[in-house]
């Protein structure tokens, strides 16, 4: 990797400013209902300990839109933390101000101070370099780890880089050079799955990944609006029409670089959006009155032997609405599959990583990015702030 990491610097008795996502899933009592993030940023936080820095957390949390909201506070994060790293862990009342000021004073080698919600200060999102530079004065050195919020070109994950030493943390490490290495220098075959609801959000990862891949598998609902445009009846399946253009400008772009795309043959269709609908296979056009909501069986199939032989496999979206029992088969396929494909294998976004879990394989594939939107951006070959900012080696 051409970029620092925590590993380059000298930290011993400094203060590092380490920018974290901690943006968790809550239940609507706040409970954390996943603290997968939490774990994944323990690493750095114990180098930064170990080796004699204090640390002091900035993340955001869900859409406080720059106000101080008390449901969006970092309280229950903190308590998490400090359970998983046996080390106390203090909550500052918010985010600057003399009072967070007074508390990063103080705050020894070997500490960790946690800084309220960073989204509280409205100039967070807009990049504001006076809040960057009052937070930058908090620490000797800034250590991104937040992969997450690294598309983002926030005061915490960019802008305060423009005033002390930026390295990466080792989980943001760990992520630039499993997606880096599959998007620089993949083994071949390199085939991607991309599904998910609607191909609005994906086209440009599509049109990168003609680019760069030997196969494309498409599923879920965005291989319903493809199928539809080349002239599939699609019945009550809903479709976005006005992206017919597009799939069939994507169909053209991977036909003339001679990728293979596949979409499915065959459907698992429903007579309703629910759980209790009535369900059968289609291997044809879409019966009046029906709807698709997950690839079929013979898809299922042959998703997998392309999945099962490459030597790298990027997945992003479910090929099914995998939450509804009935339509997670084409889901769990593409998961056990991907678990016992032998190359390089790399899972992104949300859902995906539940479904990865939903199926008990998560410790089978090889890297689980953490970054939905990030690595997408990362995988259309875009630079992302948050990385461009660190120093190059
Ligand atoms: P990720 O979070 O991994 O990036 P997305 O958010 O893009 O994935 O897509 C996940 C969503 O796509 C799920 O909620 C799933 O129900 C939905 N989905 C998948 N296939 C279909 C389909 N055929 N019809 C409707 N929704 C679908
Ligand atoms: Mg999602």
């Amino acid at each position: 990797m051409n970029k620092k990491t925590v590993r380059d610097v000298d930290v011993r008795g400094k203060k590092a400013l380490v920018r974290v996502d901690f943006n968790v899933p809550q239940a609507k009592t706040g409970e954390i209902t996943d603290d997968s993030r939490i774990r994944a940023a323990l690493p750095t936080i114990r180098y930064l300990l170990d080796n004699g820095a204090a640390a002091i957390l900035m993340s955001h949390l869900g859409r406080p839109k720059g106000k101080t909201a008390p449901e969006f506070s970092l309280r229950r994060v903190a308590s998490r933390l400090e359970e998983l790293l046996s080390v106390p862990v203090r909550l500052a009342p918010a985010v600057r101000g003399p009072e967070v000021a007074r508390m990063v004073r103080e705050v020894g080698p070997g500490q960790v101070l946690m800084l309220e919600n960073t989204r509280f200060e409205p100039g967070e999102e807009k990049n504001d370099p006076t809040l960057a530079k009052e937070l930058a004065s908090y620490g000797d050195v800034f250590v991104n780890d937040a992969f997450g919020a690294a598309h983002r070109a926030h005061a915490t994950t960019a802008g305060i880089a423009a005033h002390i030493p930026a390295v990466a943390g080792l989980l943001m490490q760990k992520e630039i050079e499993a997606l880096g290495g599959i998007l620089h220098a993949p083994e071949r075959p390199f085939v991607a799955i991309i599904g998910g609801a609607k191909i609005a959000e994906k086209i440009q990862v599509l049109e990168s990944l003609t680019e760069r891949v030997d196969t494309l598998l498409i599923g879920g609902g965005m291989s319903n609006t493809f199928m539809a445009s080349l002239g599939r009846p699609m019945a009550n399946t809903p479709v976005e029409s006005d992206k017919f253009d597009e799939a069939r400008r994507i169909v053209a772009a991977a036909a003339s670089r001679g990728v293979t795309l596949e979409l499915p043959t065959d459907m698992v269709c429903a007579d309703a959006f629910s759980e209790t609908a009535n369900v059968r296979t289609i291997n044809g056009p879409v019966p009046d009155g029906w709807m698709a909501l997950d690839i079929g069986p013979e898809s299922q199939e042959n998703f997998s032997r392309y999945i099962r032989k490459a030597a790298t496999v990027f997945w992003n979206g479910p090929v099914g609405v995998f939450e509804m029992a009935p339509f997670r088969g084409g889901t769990d396929a593409v998961a056990r599959a991907v678990a016992e494909c032998g190359g390089m294998t790399v899972v992104g976004g949300g859902d995906s990583l539940a479904a990865v879990e939903q199926a008990g394989v998560a410790d089978r594939i090889k890297h689980l990015s953490t970054g939905g939107g990030a690595s997408l951006e990362f995988m259309e070959g875009k630079t992302l702030p948050g990385v461009a900012a660190l120093l190059d080696k």
